[in-house]
């Protein structure tokens, strides 16, 4: 294999739908090797199983104590956040923002929107497009401005899987993310990740990260998928954030 993955930026624990604990993750991530591990739950505005607001506290001091515990790994608090507004409205409140140690942000169904035409737009127009003869490049186009509207509004450093769940243009998200520091993800848990999709954004100069959107403990630093799509667009160690030339 060509590269090494170090780091594994995108996992859940039981704080939102994961099946194990903070522990439970970093214990495999170094089992794999990993330098990093980021414990990144779903945002507040998940309907069901977004993170609370009362265990980020507590979250914190767990993710302290096991930094101070496993010196050999660098544990972050993250969240993947979810786009909840046309004008990139993400569901982490001003005051939340810093208690972050790294930002994603995706665009997930099961989320409350922030205003009934955010619903509209965003979330109905979207689904109904799947059977309903809308503008789907219209859809499409007003998903991308969204997105790139949330990296110019907050310290984004990830962009989970671009493209799944609703439409995007690659390529315009892609130029935005580029020219704002921003990587895109290639999830090796979401099937629908494509190869074309790395080769359209990796033309506009964009880095990438690869993770395992593990939901299992047993899956963190699974990144089998995702490297198999990062080879097959011939994308290079250096384009990838968390890679290393093996
Ligand atoms: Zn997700
Ligand atoms: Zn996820």
């Amino acid at each position: 294999m060509k590269y090494r993955i170090t780091a594994d930026y995108h996992t859940h624990t039981r704080y939102s739908h994961g099946k194990g604990t903070i522990e439970d993750n970093v214990r495999v991530a170094r089992d794999m090797g990993l330098k990093s591990i980021a414990i990144a739950d779903h945002g507040f505005g998940h309907i069901g199983f977004g993170l609370k607001y009362r265990d980020i506290d507590k979250m914190r001091n767990e993710i302290q104590r096991l930094n101070q515990k496993y010196p050999d790994i660098d544990i972050l608090l993250g969240i993947e956040s979810n786009l909840v507004g046309l004008d990139g409205t993400i569901d982490i409140p001003q005051e939340y923002i810093d208690k972050f140690d790294i930002i994603l942000m995706g665009f997930h169904k099961a989320v409350m929107p922030l205003s009934f035409h955010d619903a509209k737009e965003l979330f109905i127009k979207n689904a109904l497009s799947l059977f309903l003869p809308i503008d789907k490049e219209h859809l499409r186009q007003q998903n991308t401005q969204a997105m790139i509207k949330a990296m110019g509004r907050y310290p984004i450093k990830i962009i989970t899987h671009p493209g799944a769940k609703i439409d995007i243009d690659s390529k315009m998200l892609a130029k935005h993310a580029a020219k704002r520091g921003v990587a895109l993800e290639i999830n090796a848990s979401h099937g629908f990740m494509t190869v074309e999709y790395v080769k359209i954004a990796m033309r506009e100069g964009v880095s990438f990260v690869i993770n395992s959107d593990a939901h299992h403990p047993s899956r963190v630093g699974d990144f089998h998928r995702g490297i198999e799509i990062a080879m097959a667009a011939g994308l290079e160690p250096e384009q990838i954030i968390n890679a290393e030339l093996a």
